[in-house]
């Protein structure tokens, strides 16, 4: 049985199970992804004739036929981004129960960059050799917060966009490709940031309304949180035509079914508009600081079964999961289908989970080739995606790209700018 899994000693302890355990639904993803085409496809190839079909409530498939198409749509080749994640401000008009990023006015870890520290903050980024600057800010605090208006007031800025088309103007002088991420942007916000943002990013989270809904709820006092705001950003992201991030959070409350039709919704945007480059699956880690401190954190084997569905379900997405949420096993997620670390940085924190520190560069080209794969850096716009981003992005990102990247060729990174 190790065969079909190898090198996962988490996930062949769960197919020895023949599910997972605590996870009694675990058959529902299963028969969900079974219904996806080429997953039929492969079964009827490789297991049916063989002897080997365990029908439509045993992961062991599941598993087996995610590493194939894994292989299949991204060859050996994995990829991350070298970034610095530039922590904009932190104050936001939400409330998430798990959410330690945000923070309250005077309180140390708060943060509201000056131009001044924003420079700085880039000119390191580019000293330390990133390619993305990461551009994160809470949700439109300056509709909560007095301090924020006054923020904004004292920079020059009309809003937190208008601050964020400041960061990526000056990020671009440097030599460093932003991507912000930014919560729920209007559509003229994101066409503004399209002039200098090689892609976007927002993460769905949930599909679930009950998780907002329901007093109580992780989602109950952050209403840009809701599905259909976050939805109507990723609608407006696709009709301006830019290449956008999404993701689910593993963990919060949701069942298994809503967890396979979070990424069903994402699935289903993507067919309309063909704009979403990555999901990122993340497992939730509760927070001393938070509402959620006592919640347990995602289920691991439930975890590599979702990342195992969505690479059924889209089986030539980009998918990723963040690697210090796995420390010491994120390899074994190559086994289930991901292609993707997401953005490592040698400067940062990862300030939404400041307690995780990234894998270093070299520790992780190093994990990957022992996995049998291959480790590139990519610019935060995947290279399939590339030519959506405006020819003068298009023109800075060929400078800095492997040999054959402008044009049919893949926009990866020169090796020598991070390894
Ligand atoms: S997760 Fe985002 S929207 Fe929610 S409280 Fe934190 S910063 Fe605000």
């Amino acid at each position: 049985m190790s065969k079909l899994v190898p090198g996962s000693e988490c996930l062949n302890g769960v197919l020895e199970g023949g599910r997972a355990a605590g996870v009694p639904e675990m058959t529902d993803i299963v028969s969900d992804a079974a219904a996806c085409p080429e997953y039929r496809d492969i079964r009827d190839a490789q297991f049916r004739p063989a002897g080997r079909d365990h029908g439509n409530g045993d992961p062991r498939e599941l598993f087996a036929v995610a590493r194939i198409l894994q292989s299949r749509h991204k060859s050996r080749t994995v990829t991350f981004s070298k970034k610095a994640f530039i922590n904009v401000v932190n104050l936001c008009r939400d409330i998430c129960s798990y959410c330690t990023y945000k923070a309250e006015p005077g309180q140390p870890k708060s943060v509201m960059m000056s131009k001044q520290q924003i420079d700085l903050s880039l000119q390191m980024a580019r000293r330390y050799g990133c390619i993305e600057a990461l551009l994160v800010t809470g949700e439109r605090p300056e509709e909560r917060y007095e301090e924020a208006r006054r923020w904004l007031g004292e920079n020059g800025f009309e809003s937190t966009a208008d601050c964020l088309a400041y960061a990526s103007r000056k990020a671009l002088e440097l030599g460093l490709f932003p991507h912000t991420n930014a919560g729920n942007l209007t559509r003229p916000e994101m066409a503004e940031l399209q002039k200098t943002n090689v892609s976007m990013g927002v993460m769905l989270e949930t599909s679930s309304g009950r998780l907002a809904s329901e007093p109580g709820g992780p989602h109950y006092l952050a209403p840009s949180k809701r599905p259909a705001a976050r939805i109507a950003v990723l609608e407006d992201a696709g009709r301006l035509r830019i290449p956008m991030t999404t993701g689910i959070l593993l963990g919060i409350g949701e069942t298994v079914r809503e967890a396979v039709e979070s990424l069903g919704v994402i699935r289903d945007i993507h067919r309309r508009y063909g704009h979403i480059q990555e999901v990122i699956i993340q497992n939730f880690w509760p927070k001393p600081d938070t509402a959620m401190r006592r919640a347990p954190p995602a289920d691991r084997a439930y975890f590599m079964a979702v990342v195992a569905a969505c690479r059924v379900m889209m089986p030539d997405m980009n998918i990723q999961i963040p690697p210090n949420l796995s420390p010491g096993t994120y390899g074994e997620f190559l086994s289930v289908g991901i292609n993707d670390w997401g953005g490592v940085s040698p400067l940062t924190p990862d300030y939404v989970n400041p307690e995780f520190p990234w894998p270093a560069i070299r520790r992780l080209k190093r994990d990957t080739e022992a996995a049998g794969y291959r480790l590139e850096c990519r610019f935060p716009v995947y290279p399939e995606f590339a030519h959506m981003v405006p020819g003068r992005l298009r023109d800075m990102m060929s400078r800095v790209a492997q040999a054959d990247g402008n044009g049919g060729g893949a926009m990866l990174v020169k090796r020598e700018l991070w390894e």
